[in-house]
């Protein structure tokens, strides 16, 4: 399967609640974020074979803030796959943000743990994503709930990463501000595709920011100047924004399907 119809894929299963049949031994990913945690099972050629997903606050700017209420999440999505599969899952990967280090990074692997995985590895989440859309040359952007992170391969080798605290909860926040909303409302308001035309312009200066944060982490290095850019993470979900991206970050960018799911996909094949 190619990238693009493993991620299309994937969506669906997620959906439907249901099993691709394929054969094992498969692999296992956990994406523990800021906004929502995914569990996704492939097949050993990271074909999609199961998923779940649960909208989660334990996560905050990638820092594991409610370890309990993770693990459970994770139980949860584990057993709701193993019903579905009729198997039981043993052991998985997991990701962090660049530049996440000390017990921060260790957080992740415990959560999975606690929750009868056996951590395998646990990588870079842009690494993850860049897996999964099968680059080897490209700077991959992942804008998640809580941050913004980058990793830029070269010839298949990571050369260079980046992190900063920005990402979907700003723009909510921002929504939430000029509406007079709740956080929790924005996040309703900000995943309703039929509301993107009104509120695009409320938080273009949210999208500009985000360009601008990925510019200064590119800054000097123009040896990266002609490789393609791929965004992807739930922010990217907002129409308008691979325009608006490109044109604050003074690049053509593209913006994969369900660009939520990518690094999800990317840490499973690892696991
Ligand atoms: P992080 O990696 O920063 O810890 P995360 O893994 O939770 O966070 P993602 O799952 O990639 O990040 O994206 C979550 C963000 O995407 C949230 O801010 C969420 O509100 C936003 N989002 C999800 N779906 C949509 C949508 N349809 N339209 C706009 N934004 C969306």
């Amino acid at each position: 399967m190619e990238a693009y119809e493993k991620i299309y894929k994937l969506y669906e299963l997620i959906e439907t609640k249901t099993v691709a049949d394929l054969p094992g031994p498969y692999k296992v990913g956990v994406d523990l974020g800021t906004a929502d945690v995914v569990l996704v099972v492939t097949d050993e050629s990271g074909n999609p074979v199961a998923g779940s997903m649960r909208w989660a606050s334990v996560v905050k700017d990638g820092l594991v803030v409610d370890f309990r209420g993770a693990m459970v999440i994770v139980e949860e999505l584990k057993a709701e796959v193993e019903e579905l599969m009729g198997i039981t899952l043993d052991k998985g990967a997991t990701a962090i943000p660049p530049g996440t280090v000390g017990r921060n990074a260790m957080a992740c692997g415990h959560v999975i743990a606690g929750a009868g995985l056996e951590p395998v590895c646990q990588i870079d989440e842009p690494v993850a994503a860049a897996k999964a859309l099968n680059i080897t040359h490209g700077i991959v952007v992942d804008i998640g709930g809580g941050t913004t992170g980058i990793a830029v391969l070269r010839n298949g080798e990571l050369v260079f990463t980046a992190d900063e605290p920005t990402g979907g909860t700003h723009v909510s926040l921002v929504l939430a501000g000029a509406y007079k909303i709740s956080f929790e409302e924005a996040e309703l308001l900000k995943r309703d595709a039929a509301q993107h035309r009104k509120i695009l312009p409320v938080v273009l200066p949210v999208v500009e920011k985000m360009a601008t944060v990925v510019k200064n982490m590119l800054a000097g290095q123009h040896e990266f100047d002609d490789y393609p850019v791929y965004v992807v993470g739930g922010t990217a979900y907002l129409q308008g924004f691979e325009t608006e991206f490109g044109k604050a970050f003074g690049r053509k960018v593209h913006v994969p399907p369900h660009p939520l799911l990518v690094t999800p996909l990317g840490i499973a094949m690892f696991g």
